[in-house]
């Protein structure tokens, strides 16, 4: 089948790639030349596990190309994908200008019937306004063309975007017409092998399931990020409660883990952006103010730590830290919790020597050359010089350090752990002072 994507970014992209890699013909086309004229020499924007080879694959066969010409992707096909980004407005809610932007694109350009197929994580009511701003557009062109509003909620998570996608737990349609559902079944036909994953549903529901999902994940990150702050008051050690609770079925282990806070370009806007929905239709949404307050708190805990263990005079004073991105296999540093704390210890006069696997040019693309960041190659050569570690980001590769080395190196031995990746003991044992998130030790 034919399928247009606009917008290449997370979304667009590992969408793109996974259609075109089960044989649909995808054409995919974006605003930002620079990506598209990237893409097109095999050059990915972003990196996630498996996507370089398959993007690569999948031109040099001819389903997957790249563009900026609208007017082309219009053209291409009757499924039209819109995967743009729908950041945070000024007052929290869903700025919706790039989706309709796209949608205003495809109306002005469109010649028969289209199916537009919203990907990008908007508000309830989202299709409506999609719909109405075609139906202008076509009015205004004198043109009667049939056209349908369809939401598609994506769940990749980045860090396993690809599998997510080729593999996903549920494909869910919003969509009232039977045709555009054939449609869709078939599309999804090759995703859909080993029982029937996909769930349709009115275009509303859609829309708001996304959001749903999205802000129960993140009310259990701040649940234990909370229970974490108790337990370290009354001397419990979250760890062994976090093993305690995961083990009943009703809970599970997975989205419990406290840290120093969540990140990235889904969480903090999709929480913020339901909140504010709630409020335009009279309803106070407590307990996602109270995840995002909870949030808000738990980025500043690591420079608390901090400021615990050395008092407020940090000026001077050089921190390693150890990953920069929102979370492990991505560059994303969109509201990570890495550039919370480096701006805090910036602002106290410390300095930073950084290390991350993925992030390091996007980090350097952010905060540019300055003299109180050293972004350098290794986990070891950050600890060179620098008089205490830091740990923002859980990658693997921190999981088992050399405790004896960092003793050596560390000018005033102590360890900062934001993800909880070591036992106390164990640091203890090998001579280093420990912080985690809610292991029992109150500063
Ligand atoms: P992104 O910022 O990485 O990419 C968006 C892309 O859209 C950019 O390349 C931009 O140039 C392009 N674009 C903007 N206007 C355009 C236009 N008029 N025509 C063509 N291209 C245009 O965004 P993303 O992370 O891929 O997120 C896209 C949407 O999917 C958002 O609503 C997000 O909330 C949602 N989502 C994201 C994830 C994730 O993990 N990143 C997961 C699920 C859902």
């Amino acid at each position: 089948m034919k399928v247009t994507v606009f917008g290449v970014g997370y979304v667009g992209l590992v969408q793109a790639v996974a259609l075109a890699d089960c044989g649909h013909d995808v054409c995919c086309v974006d605003v930002d030349a620079a990506k598209i004229a990237g893409l097109q020499q095999g050059i990915i924007p972003i990196f996630e596990p498996g996507l370089q080879e398959l993007v690569l694959k999948n031109c040099e066969v001819a389903r997957l190309r790249f563009s900026t010409d609208a007017a082309l992707g219009v053209d291409h096909a009757t499924i039209q994908f819109i995967a743009v980004g729908t950041p945070p407005g000024e007052d929290g809610s869903a700025d919706l200008q790039y989706v309709l932007g796209v949608a205003g694109t495809i109306a002005s350009l469109m010649s028969d019937e289209k199916i537009i197929v919203n990907k990008s994580t908007v508000p309830v009511g989202t299709a409506d306004k999609v719909r109405a701003h075609v139906q202008d557009l076509l009015t205004r062109r004198g043109q009667e063309l049939p056209f349908q509003v369809l939401s598609n909620p994506e769940f990749l998570k980045e860090g396993s975007a690809l599998e997510d996608c080729m593999r996903p737990e549920r494909i869910i349609i919003g969509t009232e017409s039977p045709q555009a559902e054939t449609l869709m079944r078939e599309l999804y036909e090759p995703f859909n092998r080993n029982r029937d994953k996909i769930m349709v549903m009115d275009v509303r529901s859609a829309e708001f399931t996304k959001y749903a999902a999205n802000c129960l994940l993140a009310t259990k990150i701040s649940f234990m990020n909370e229970m974490s702050h108790l337990a370290e008051r009354m001397e419990v050690d979250i760890e062994e409660v976090r093993r305690g609770i995961g083990s009943d079925s009703r809970i599970g282990y997975q989205f419990i883990y406290p840290g120093c806070g969540y990140g990235g370009s889904c969480f903090p806007k999709d929480v913020r952006a339901l909140e504010r929905s709630g409020r335009e239709v009279g309803y106070h949404a407590q307990i996602l103010q109270a995840v995002e307050q909870v949030n808000f708190q738990q980025k500043q805990k690591l420079y608390q730590h901090i400021t615990c263990h050395y008092g407020d005079d940090i000026a001077g004073k050089t921190f390693a830290l150890w990953g920069l991105s929102f979370k492990p296999n991505t560059d994303d540093m969109r509201e990570a919790s890495s550039r919370v704390l480096m701006e805090r210890l910036w602002q106290a006069g410390a300095r930073v020597r950084a290390y991350d696997p993925e992030a390091m040019d996007e980090a350097l693309r952010l905060y540019g050359m300055r003299a109180d960041l050293e972004i350098v190659a290794s986990k070891d050569e950050a600890v060179v010089g620098a008089d205490a570690l830091v740990i923002v980001t859980e990658w693997k590769d921190f999981r088992v350090p050399d405790f004896s080395m960092l003793q050596e190196k560390l000018r005033d031995r102590v360890i900062f752990d934001g993800r909880n990746l070591y036992e106390p003991s164990r640091v203890e044992d090998a001579g280093l002072a420990y912080y985690g998130i809610g292991r029992g030790r109150s500063c």
